[in-house]
């Protein structure tokens, strides 16, 4: 039967499934285009069940009417995206081949998305009146009305300033209010101090890339590559305020641990703009209003992790990765995209320039630089006279290593806390210890549920599993062969912090890492508590950026060997990364700095080439032979990834997904495989990577694919989810 079409909504929801749904607008409503990027409220699924969505576009049904909805409330008078974002948005989903819905989710803040109404960020004031200026400025009766009107007729004032400039100023403001002459007004944020910080004068490399900044216009990707300490930082600042003085807006991306308030503190003393943040330290309140600040033109700047990347702008003017290289730019659920990629997307439809800054590029942004496609700047030296750290190769084959720590190391720490100085040492590892064995068999603690060892903990008095959060006692004797020769092998964080504080009874001790660094804050108040005079830090990657401790001047940093032997093709690079950004803690202000490196492989090749080329030389070397691999960034990639309670499940719907690959020239889809943890928290995962030397094809695949992918029987005993270009394989 055909019905006669009638006009509706279509309505992006966050629900796994990639179409939008139609509902007719509400009683009396025209469906126009005013509704496009606004939030409604609808009806879904079975019984009462609603969910918010987002109005991507009006258009008509010839269904049944009857089997139409309507929506229950337009949550929205103004569309909230629009224009470039919702374009953006729209690529993205497209590009990750993710439900546009989940995609729209994703990029509004919490509060946004469960459908509460946009925070009102201006605040409450009073204002005089025409009226009022005459009588103020014409003799009268002193008292309170009098003296608020006079503060009035100065400026506009807040309800919280009144507060404090005239307490008790509500009876005189309603008296005022009442003969007309002042009355309550909104008001902009209050600005930010004008007591702003000095810039220092810039290096001629510094001079030279800002310069650079100057002379470029609309969309144009810059890698600023430079090593670290040498005042990238001070390049962004400088680029920034020219934004803001050409009456523009800066969106500021930084790593997950590396917007410390530290950080923020520089952005806001200098920059003399409200400057808001976005990040998971924030409550739901707090980052939607700094979202609402920036989209409504309030705030100049906003400092971001990851998901700020989605904020729309009022004014956008330059858009900033810092340490874009960062692992935290992808998110690893959900939709899984890459904030540093959505960066450049977002630039190129605003027409803006965006800059990528880091001491240790990614491989990505280095060939695309290298091959003209950036704008590349380097700074080659540390800024404000800091020289580079000498680094120094420990080679500790044979020699006796107590509690993971060799003689030389701890001789190297010795003289630089006699020296009144600061030291790092650097492990990547958590916990007491990576695994607890049994000396007479070679039996170790495993996850009963993980295909991994158990870390042990509190001195050797629990295992923890860091993949899955299972807790379990050790054993007292050896469930294999019963001997109670027990031992916890290698050494995390935790271990090393004991062993340090009894050879350096006197110093003062501060361990750095996911357990001790919980607390919202606790980082900051850490590095705080270890003050101006000589001490030791422990820690992992959380420390390995974004501070400037000046007294610090020892890197010391204890076996990199886990990372010289990994599979994944990024482990060089990454490893390179991480000691890099950890080695230019050391010595970042006049103090020279000093780096030790632990190792039993001393003559690995990568270490060599870092020693004498550095990281440039790392990157060369890993960039040819990702040509010769075919690995990206000369090929392309995307993972299909698989969990079940069995193995039979996984291997199943794996099997049926490679057979249904459409065949694409260019365009490889590899055997399925077990990932790299097979198993974890007790479920079987697999996955099957695809590969291709361009993308075009790579993607018309991908989306012929996934509609046969959710047909298939075998997909409904599995959770299944594709990452396009994958960090993690
Ligand atoms: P990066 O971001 O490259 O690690 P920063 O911008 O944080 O470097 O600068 C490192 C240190 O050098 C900071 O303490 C900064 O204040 C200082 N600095 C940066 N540029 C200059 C300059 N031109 N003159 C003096 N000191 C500078
Ligand atoms: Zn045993
Ligand atoms: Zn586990």
């Amino acid at each position: 039967m055909d019905f006669r079409p009638v006009p509706v909504l279509h309505v992006a929801l966050p629900v796994p499934l990639p179409r939008d749904f139609d509902y007719l607008p509400p009683a009396g409503a025209l469906p126009g285009p005013d509704w496009v990027g606004c939030r409604v409220r609808v009806p879904f699924g079975r019984g009462d069940g609603e969910q918010v969505g987002v109005v991507v576009g009006v258009g008509e049904s010839g269904a049944d009417p009857a089997s139409l909805k309507p929506v229950l409330a337009r949550l929205d008078a103004q569309p909230l995206l629009q224009g470039e974002l919702l374009e953006s948005l729209r690529w993205t989903a497209g590009y990750y081949h993710a439900p546009l819905g989940e995609v729209l989710a994703t990029a509004l803040p919490g509060l946004l998305r469960a459908g509460q109404p946009v925070p009102d960020t201006r605040r409450a004031g009073w204002r005089a009146t025409p009226a009022g200026r005459d009588a103020a400025a014409a003799p009268g009766r002193k008292g309170r009305p009098r003296e608020l009107l006079q503060l009035l007729c100065e400026q506009d004032l807040a309800e919280d300033e009144l507060d404090t400039r005239l307490p008790g100023w509500r009876p005189a403001a309603r008296s005022l209010a009442e003969r007309g002459l002042a009355g309550p007004t909104t008001l902009e944020p209050a600005a930010a101090p004008l007591a702003r910080s000095e810039a220092p004068t810039l290096t001629p490399a510094q001079a030279e890339a800002v310069a650079a900044l100057r002379g470029s216009s609309g969309f144009q990707p810059v890698l600023l590559e430079g090593v670290t300490g040498s005042g990238k930082t001070e390049v962004y600042l400088q680029a920034i305020a020219d934004c803001l003085a050409a009456g523009r807006q800066a969106l500021v991306l930084v790593p997950e641990i590396g917007l410390t308030p530290q950080a923020l503190g520089r952005f806001r003393a200098r920059l003399g703009v409200p400057v808001a943040a976005f990040h998971s330290g924030l409550s739901d309140g707090e980052r939607a209003r700094a979202w609402v600040d920036l989209a409504e033109g309030r705030a100049g700047v906003l400092v971001g992790t990851r998901s700020a990347v989605f904020c729309p702008m009022a004014r956008p003017g330059l858009l900033v990765v810092d340490e874009e290289h960062d692992g935290s730019y992808k998110q690893q659920d959900g939709v899984r995209y890459h904030a540093r990629d959505l960066a450049l997307v977002r630039a190129s439809k605003l027409g803006i320039p965006v800059i990528l800054g880091s001491a240790t590029p990614s491989l990505e942004s280095l060939h695309n630089a290298l091959s003209g496609r950036y704008l590349h700047l380097r700074l080659g030296q540390r800024a404000g006279g800091a020289s580079p750290p000498r680094v120094r190769v420990l080679d500790v084959r044979k020699r006796p290593l107590a509690d993971g720590l060799s003689g030389e190391l701890l001789d190297a720490v010795a003289a630089c806390l006699a020296r009144g100085e600061q030291a790092l040492v650097f492990k990547n590892r958590r916990g007491y210890a990576p695994v607890l064995i049994c000396h007479d068999c070679g039996w170790s603690a495993h996850c009963r549920r993980c295909d991994a060892a158990m870390t042990v903990h509190a001195g050797g008095r629990r295992l923890i599993c860091h993949h899955c959060g299972a807790r379990a006692t050790p054993p007292d004797a050896c469930p294999d062969c019963a001997s109670l020769a027990l031992q916890p092998q290698g050494a995390g964080t935790e271990r090393l912090e004991k062993a340090l504080a009894a050879r350096f009874p006197g110093a003062t001790l501060v361990r750095v890492d996911r357990e001790t660094t919980r607390r919202r804050d606790a980082l900051g108040q850490h590095l705080a508590s270890l003050g101006d005079g000589p001490g030791i830090l422990v820690g992992t990657q959380i420390l390995a950026k974004g501070h400037d401790l000046p007294r610090l001047t020892l890197v010391a940093v204890v076996g990199v060997d886990e990372g010289l032997f990994s599979a994944d093709f990024r482990a060089g690079e990454k490893l390179a990364q991480l000691l890099i950004q950890v080695a230019g803690r050391a010595g970042r202000s006049t103090l020279p700095g000093e780096v030790v490196l632990q190792t039993h492989h001393p003559d690995h090749p990568l270490l060599g080439t870092l020693l004498h080329g550095g990281y440039p030389a790392v990157a060369a070397l890993a960039l040819a032979e990702r040509e010769a691999a075919g690995f990206p960034p000369y090929a392309y990639l995307a993972l299909l990834r698989a969990e079940a309670g069995t193995e039979a499940a996984v291997q199943a719907f794996l099997q049926e997904a490679h057979a249904a690959f459409p065949a694409r020239e260019g365009v490889r889809a590899n055997a399925p495989m077990p990932a790299p943890m097979a198993r974890r928290a007790g479920r079987a995962r697999g996955q099957l990577l695809l590969d291709a030397s361009q993308r075009p094809p790579l993607h018309a695949a991908l989306r012929e694919w996934l509609p046969l992918l959710r047909a298939m029987r075998s997909a409904r005993k599995v959770r299944w989810s594709l990452d396009v270009d994958p960090t993690d394989l």
